[in-house]
């Protein structure tokens, strides 16, 4: 049986990304502005909230099952930022919206600071429908290192600055498929497939 689902998102990279997966737990994922959905607020200070916020809001106005997710970079010698503000670092400080002035943000911040570590995370939630009181909750983490200088062309957002060590490359360094098989959001995808085999009849 075919499962119908509303991806939280209008961004086509993560619906080819998540519906590549899913597909083959026989989920069919449709992006919510296919269904005429507006987007929903994100103000909520951790990824789970506001990823619910995203799956509660595209499952009320679509009547369908809903999944949404939501990632970042949390740097440990910063508390965690951006952590939920990453895509408007620079923009919360009186900058432009960008990647370039997101990083450039981030190398200012981390001046003088001797622990470089941190870790990209995601998010993925999955509603049955809008007031669902067991969501499906699946995160994934990717540990890195965050250097001054941008390495690499790949990617987007803070890669060129995201240093694996293990791999001895920045995220941006990587091939395509090569970071999509190892990151934050490909493991929390793995683990939410996972964790809605019981939903799909075990169908994987
Ligand atoms: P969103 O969850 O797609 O809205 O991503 C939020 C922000 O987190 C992005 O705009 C990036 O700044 C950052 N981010 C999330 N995932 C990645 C990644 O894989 N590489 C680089 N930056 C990322």
């Amino acid at each position: 049986m075919l499962h119908k689902v509303v991806l939280a998102s209008n961004n086509a990279g993560k619906l080819r990304e998540f519906s590549a997966i899913l597909g083959a737990a026989g989920i069919e994922m449709v992006s919510q502005g296919q269904l005429g959905v507006s987007e929903a607020e994100e103000p909520f200070a951790t990824f789970v909230e506001n990823a619910l916020a995203k799956a509660r809001h595209a499952s009320r106005a679509t009547g369908l099952p809903a999944m949404a997710d939501d990632s970042g970079l949390c740097v440990n010698a910063l508390n965690g930022a951006p952590g939920v503000y990453s895509a408007r670092y620079a923009a919360l400080a009186g900058g432009e919206k960008s990647d370039a002035a997101n990083n450039r943000q981030l190398i200012a911040q981390l001046d003088g600071q001797a622990d470089r570590s941190g870790f990209y995370v995601a998010v993925l939630v999955y509603l049955r429908f809008a007031d669902d009181p067991t969501p499906v909750i699946a995160q994934g983490r990717w540990e890195g290192e965050i250097i001054d200088h941008p390495r690499g062309d790949s990617g987007f957002g803070y890669d060129p600055h995201f240093f694996i060590p293990s791999l001895g490359k920045t995220v941006a360094e990587l091939a395509p498929a090569q970071k999509n098989a190892i990151s934050h959001r490909a493991q929390a995808l793995q683990r939410l497939l996972t964790a809605l085999q019981p939903d799909v009849g075990g169908a994987t």
